[in-house]
This record gives structure tokens, sequence and C-alpha cells, in this order.
């Protein structure tokens, strides 16, 4: 047996797990079909309750902040803009709200804590073959079988191994957020120009009447711009990621004349895993993306993917003690719901009727920001 789980995907999801893992002893093996450090869609906003949930990251995150080897900045609210950009509601804090990462840096950073804690690591392994018995697992890589006794799917939003394992057919289309984004890299000083010293997310709820939203959120060195909507509902990203960079150039949050690449598009699974049932199969959970752990209001995945990956640390554990190992593997799909489903639920307002509002009403667009940036009920 070549570990007594193997982790498909390094990145937080997957990374944490085996951290985690690696603590209690397990032996662990982590491949990815990427060399690390790798890059990832997102826009790099990591919610302030991942170094509040985990502390011994927090403890990282404030010996490495000089350095930004971690996390690249810490912002201070939110700004939302109407559709048409005519008007704002502003929640500013003294204190951190939340924080901004390069994604290549901080999943980096995550998976060379899971090295520290003991689990290996093996890149460019890109799984493509499954078979799951009563026992064990076999997985093929890279031309070569490993064999385990639990297998972690922590491969992304389109799993490999939930689909070589019968658990999805893909993502429902509600569930589906189209998303377009790109970053410029700037000198620190123009984006301190641009947004001042104390940062703030830029969001757009609605943004050229995308079933969505479009974002522009400003790092140290950088600024990631970009825009998801429904899959099911009208409005395609990748045509309104022009008019959404005219439109920040406009209102004074990109440089003028800035050049811009061509936007990456990419999906995210919204909500998907509220409506799921295939986390568990046979010998083999589903963490991340692959599970749909990413929150229905905002397309937010860091937090929930980590969150997951602790569930299922400690549902794996158990079962690898316990007589029969598939029964209390199967805990897990009950335990994530306890846990933490509310986090990632759609909240129960009618936010259609609510959002138009927040532009007049200071108590309520801190409670909007408040539900976007913490997950609190609105
Ligand atoms: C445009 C966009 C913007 C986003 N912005 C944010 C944001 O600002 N904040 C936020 O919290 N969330 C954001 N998200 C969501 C967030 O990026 C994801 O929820 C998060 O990355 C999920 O982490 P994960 O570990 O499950 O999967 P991933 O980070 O996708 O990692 C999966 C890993 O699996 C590997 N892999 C895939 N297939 C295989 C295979 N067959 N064999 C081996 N390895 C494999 C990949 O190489 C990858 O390293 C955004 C998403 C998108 C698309």
């Amino acid at each position: 047996m070549d570990a007594e789980i193997i982790i498909v995907g390094a990145g937080p999801a997957g990374s944490t797990c085996a951290r985690l893992l690696a603590q209690r002893r397990r032996s662990v093996l982590l491949l990815d079909r990427a060399r690390f450090p790798r890059d990832k869609p997102c826009g790099g906003w990591v919610n302030l309750k991942v170094f509040q949930d985990f502390p011994e990251l927090e403890k990282l995150r404030a010996a490495n902040a000089a350095r930004r080897t971690f996390v690249d900045e810490r912002f201070h609210g939110i700004v939302f803009h109407s559709p048409d950009l005519a008007r704002e509601a502003a929640f500013t804090s003294r204190s951190a709200t939340g924080y901004l990462v390069r994604r290549k840096e901080f999943d980096h950073f995550l998976l060379a804590q899971a090295a520290a804690a003991g689990a290996r690591f093996l890149p460019r392994h890109d799984v493509t073959a499954l078979d799951a018995g009563e026992q064990e697992v076999t997985l093929t890589a890279h031309n070569r079988r490993f064999t385990c006794q639990v297998v972690v799917a922590a491969d992304g939003a389109d799993s490999t191994v939930a689909r070589l394992a019968g658990l999805t057919r893909g993502w429902p289309a509600e569930r589906r957020i189209n998303c377009a984004y790109q970053e410029i890299k700037l000198d620190p000083r123009t984006v301190t120009r641009l947004y001042g010293s104390q940062r703030r997310l830029h969001v757009s709820l609605g943004y050229g009447g995308l079933s969505g939203y479009a974002w522009a959120f400003p790092k140290h060195a950088s600024v990631n711009l970009g825009l998801g909507c429904r899959a099911d509902r009208p409005g395609d990203p990748k045509t309104l990621f022009a008019q959404w960079a005219a439109d920040l150039e406009r209102i004074g949050l990109l440089p003028a004349k800035c050049r811009l690449p061509a936007p990456v598009l990419s999906m995210v699974p919204a909500g998907g895993a509220i409506d799921y049932e295939g986390h568990v199969g046979k010998r083999v959970v589903l963490v991340g993306d692959a599970g749909g752990f990413v929150s229905a209001a905002t397309g937010e995945g860091i937090y929930p993917a980590m969150l997951s990956a602790r569930v299922a640390a400690e549902c794996i554990d158990d079962a690898l003690r316990a007589p029969r190992p598939q029964d209390a593997l199967t805990e897990f799909k009950f335990a994530w719901r306890r846990r933490f489903a509310a986090y990632i639920q759609r909240p129960d307002a009618n936010l259609a009727f609510l959002v138009p509002l927040i532009y007049d009403n200071p108590e309520l667009c801190n409670r909007f920001a408040r539900m976007y940036l913490f997950g609190e009920t609105f």
C-alpha cells in the first residue's frame, strides 16, 4: 500500500486535508497534475474566518505579512456599485475585514505546510483511472498505480476522481457560475492612488444585467477584475469583460489606457453541495470544489474548501479506526451539513428586493456587507 490516504489535488482543500491527516499521524500521499507553484483562476479574496478558524494559519500569516509570501494584502471593507455604476454604498472598517492573496503563492504555502506535517507530494501526476474495492482503492497516474485505503477527491470543480468513482455527471446549470477574470499588474503606488492605502473590495451587483456580479479586488501590486454569472441565466461574462474594464477606467479604478490581456474563463459550482448527495462513494470522499463546497451567494470557495477538508479529515481518521470503515466514512455526508451547510446556503431573504435599497440605507448596506464578507444572515 502506498499510503493510508491518497489525496488528489493540492489546492486549499487537498493541502488542508493532507496537513490535518498528517498531523494525526496518518500516512498521506498528495498527487497533483500540476507542477507547483501553479496558478488557479480566482479573485484571491480569502475570508477573515480562515485565520480565525485555523489559528495555526493566523500565526503564519502574521509571521509572513511583511514578505507577502502567504497573504498579499489586507482589506478594510467593501464598496457596492449599482449595475449602472451611478450609485455606491460602502462598508468600511478600521480593522482588517479579510485578505487578498495571489493563488500561486497562497496554495504553494498551504502545500508546504502539508509537506512539513509529513504528507508526501508528487507533482505532475494526473489521475486518470480509479478502481475501488472492498479493502483498498487503486489509482493510476503518470503510468503508475497507487493503492490506499481512502481516496480524497480534491481535484476541483470538474473533478475527474468524482467522475471515475461514478459520483457526478457534472453540476446543473443553475449551480454553475461562469466567470471571466484577469489580474492586472500595477505599480503599488498606482494601486494606492486608485484605491487608497487601506484597500477595499469593489463589487457591482447585477452589473450589465448579469445574474451575478462584477468585481475589482485591489491587491498590493495588482488589481484582480472579473465577472461571474449563472449559466442558466442570460449574460455572458466574456463579452462584458471589456466593458467592465472600460467602466472601471471611467470611474477611476483602473489607470487610463491600461493594457488588458484577454480574460481567463472558468467556472465555479456555487452552492453545488447543497442539493448534492454524492459526497461519499466506495472509499472515496469529495471535498472543496469537487464536492461543490462553494458559497451559493458569493461564489466564495476557499474557506468552504478548507472547512470541508477539516470535516473530511476527522471522518477519515475515525473511519480508519472503525471496524466498518465505509460506514464511518459515510458520516461525512451528515457531518458537513451539521457543521457548515448554513454558511454556503443562499440567505433566506428577498435579495432582489433588498439589494437596491442598500444605496439609501447605511444599516442595510452594513448588513449586506457582513453577509457578503462573513456569511452572516441578512
Ligand atoms: C474566476 C474565479 C474567481 C474566484 N474567486 C474567489 C475568491 O476571490 N475567493 C474565494 O474564496 N473563492 C474564489 N473562487 C473559488 C475558488 O477558486 C475555489 O472554490 C477554490 O480554489 C477551491 O479549492 P479546491 O482545493 O477545491 O480546488 P482547486 O483550487 O481547483 O485545486 C484543485 C487541484 O486539483 C488538481 N487536479 C485537477 N484534476 C486533477 C487530476 N485528474 N489529477 C491530479 N490533480 C488534479 C489541479 O491541478 C489543482 O491543483 C473563484 C473561482 C473562480 C473560477
